[in-house]
């Protein structure tokens, strides 16, 4: 494809390339284009092509794209520069986009991920001998991932020392508005995001329209809401999975659509503080997740921990797809796994339980179920994710230890005590007392009867014996590691 030349008259445009930072206020991409005086063409690009190491999204996140992108498109409209969408490699994409609008500059976001990163190499090498540069901008973290370091100039292996030294050195910026007008560029070729097929053909998105609003409008009002009812409770509240105690802000900073800074400032302005500095500490695990992607990309795959290399995982089709169908018989696992496909989400105390289950009671690989999230969560994020995974399977960075086994039924009868959570999930056992709620079956046959609760046929048996489910994991971790 010919390269347009410069004219002397016309200003040569800038490209402005949307990533997971999906927003128009406080965006350093946008607003380094606004700021450059030149036209801008607004662009995102779907690499769904097999480039290793980019790792393809995963159904929920695809529903949350389509709807993301009709929000920021509608935006960008109203500023007079419409979104071009284009599919395909995102290197060879860009560098033809360079090509045919003649474009001098490209301002993007900065992203963590090992795909990201080979992508922006590549394209900066390939810019070098060109009249064009890659600017990258900090649009989806608080601080760059590379630039904590130890004394030592060390990457951090645990939290509470990364926390320290962010915050130490993490300065407070207040957020920036959105530019209230982008110079337009002529017309440059767009897909139309239909055409993306990017929503699922099978009607499995009905529970995640009726609770997410993606876009940045959405994200303002989510993080308001939380502001006006929750944060100051957010201690307590955020471990109690059927209360709206938690922010639920995780799609909308996954995809870029609220700034971190934006969340960490106005979280700040709520009345009484209660939990602010707590909800920071969240943030703060989100920024130790990138550091560790940053300096250990092998995690996405591989153990950070080298004595689990060998660990004897078992292949479990049967159990693994019961927990995947939330039919394991345990109920607050069922009811985390049966909320994760109905809205693409789960709280994050559910999360941690049937992580756990999946890793030790049923000694099933990490690394599915990390694939599993990866394609049923609206906030699948690549370093959340595995560093999260690996968390609990005692295998990664400042990790809970293998052998603390979390046991379902006195995690459930903690915090869901009347069982609210799985009465809500698991609407066949509605009916059983609370004593019963997370352990049916010790109930007695009157009391199932009564509550219509038949086990084995209305709900099933619990899929493994958690007694000897935990003897099995510790005995595979002192065959793997020596303790035990
Ligand atoms: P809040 O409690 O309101 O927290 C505020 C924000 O802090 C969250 O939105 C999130 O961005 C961040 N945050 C909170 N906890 C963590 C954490 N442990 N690690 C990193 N960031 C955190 N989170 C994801 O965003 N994407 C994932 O793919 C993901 N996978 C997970 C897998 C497992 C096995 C586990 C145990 C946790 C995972 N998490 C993941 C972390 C956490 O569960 C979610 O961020 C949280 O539940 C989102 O709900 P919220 O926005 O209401 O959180």
């Amino acid at each position: 494809m010919a390269r347009v030349t410069k004219s002397k008259t016309k200003q040569a445009p800038v490209l402005l390339w949307f990533r997971r930072d999906l927003r128009l206020t406080d965006q350093d991409a946008v607003a380094a284009a606004a700021e450059s005086g030149a036209p801008v063409i607004p662009v995102f690009i779907l690499d769904d092509s097999d480039r290793k190491p980019q790792r393809a999204i995963g159904g929920a996140a695809r529903w949350w794209l389509h709807h993301s992108l009709e929000s920021l498109a509608g935006s960008l409209d109203k500023l007079g520069s419409p979104l071009i969408l284009r599919r395909g490699d995102a290197v060879e994409t860009i560098l033809a986009l360079v090509q045919e609008t003649g474009a001098e500059a490209i301002h993007t976001g900065f992203m963590p991920d090992p795909g990201d990163r080979a992508t922006d190499k590549a394209i900066a090498e390939a810019l070098e001998r060109q009249d064009c540069r890659l600017h990258r901008h900090r649009t989806a973290l608080l601080h760059d991932p590379h630039k904590i370091k130890t004394q030592t100039g060390n990457p951090f292996r645990v939290f509470t020392p990364f926390s320290k030294a962010f915050e130490a050195q993490v300065h407070v910026r207040p957020p920036a508005p959105a530019p209230k007008h982008l110079i337009p560029s002529t017309q440059t070729k767009s897909d139309k995001l239909a055409d993306w097929e990017l929503l699922p053909t099978i009607p499995w998105d009905k529970g995640m329209a009726e609770e997410w609003t993606p876009g940045e409008a959405g994200a303002g009002v989510r993080l308001a809401d939380f502001v006006a009812d929750a944060v100051n409770d957010y201690e307590k509240g955020r471990d109690i999975p059927g209360d709206a105690g938690t922010s639920r802000l995780s799609p909308h900073l996954h995809w870029g659509e609220i700034s971190p800074w934006q969340v960490w400032e106005v979280v700040g302005e709520a009345k009484g503080h209660g939990g602010v500095a707590t909800y920071r500490r969240e943030l703060i695990w989100r920024e130790f997740a990138a550091h560790l992607l940053w300096h250990f990309p092998q995690i996405t795959d591989q153990p950070l921990r080298p004595e689990f290399a060998e660990f004897p995982w078992r292949e479990d089709h049967a159990g693994e797809t019961a927990w995947q169908r939330g039919q394991t018989g345990i109920p607050i696992v069922d009811a985390g796994m049966r909320e994760l496909w109905a809205l693409g989400w789960m709280h994050n105390r559910v999360r941690m339980i049937v992580a756990s289950l999946l890793v030790k009671h049923l000694l099933i690989p990490w690394k599915d179920g990390e694939n599993w999230f990866w394609d049923t969560l609206v906030d699948a994020d690549l370093a959340a994710n595995c560093v999260n995974w690996q968390w609990v399977a005692g295998c990664g960075a400042d990790a809970a230890p293998f052998f603390r086994i979390f046991n379902p039924v006195l995690q459930g009868k903690k915090f869901d005590p009347s069982g609210r959570y799985v009465r809500d999930w698991v609407p066949e056992l509605a009916k059983l007392p609370d004593a019963y709620i997370h352990e049916p079956w010790t109930a007695p046959e009157a009391v199932l009867r009564a509550a219509g609760v038949r086990l084995g046929v209305t709900y099933p048996m619990p899929v493994v014996d958690l007694a000897a489910g935990r003897a099995r994991a510790l005995a595979a971790l002192k065959q793997a590691t020596g303790r035990g």
